[in-house]
């Protein structure tokens, strides 16, 4: 029996993640930054569902943080995984087809790559 992927959280981060970057870069560092510290007390239980799948706070401050370095180019991955959502595609590697483990779709959630053709891709 295949698993299928469910997509509609990561459909929701991407619309969220684009309608961001969209918006205001240095709104979004602080929002999350100040997120991060109020939530380190410890209640996560204020966290819709989805948010609480994701893992930890600093995981995903991170990713956030990272994201801003070039963003441009992470829209266009965006509009990718969007479509790939709608094609019924989402969670396969662009490259070999294989499929990307969901912790690293929960990282970022646009990659169109599975870690191993991620990191050829780097080294070329
Ligand atoms: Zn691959």
């Amino acid at each position: 029996m295949r698993k299928k992927t469910n997509t509609q959280p990561f459909k929701e981060k991407l619309l969220d993640l684009r309608a961001r970057l969209r918006g205001d870069v240095s709104a979004m560092a602080d929002a999350t930054l100040k997120r991060t510290r109020s939530e380190s007390s410890g209640d996560l239980s204020s966290m819709p569902i989805h948010m609480a799948d994701i893992g930890s706070d600093n995981f995903e401050q991170e990713f956030t943080l990272s994201l801003m370095e070039n963003d441009e180019g992470t829209l266009e991955l965006i509009e990718g995984a969007l479509e790939r959502i709608e094609s019924d595609t989402y969670g396969s590697c662009t490259e070999c087809n294989g499929r990307i483990p969901k912790t690293r779709l929960n990282a970022i959630p646009y990659t169109p790559h599975c870690i191993k053709c991620a990191t050829e891709s780097q080294r070329r």
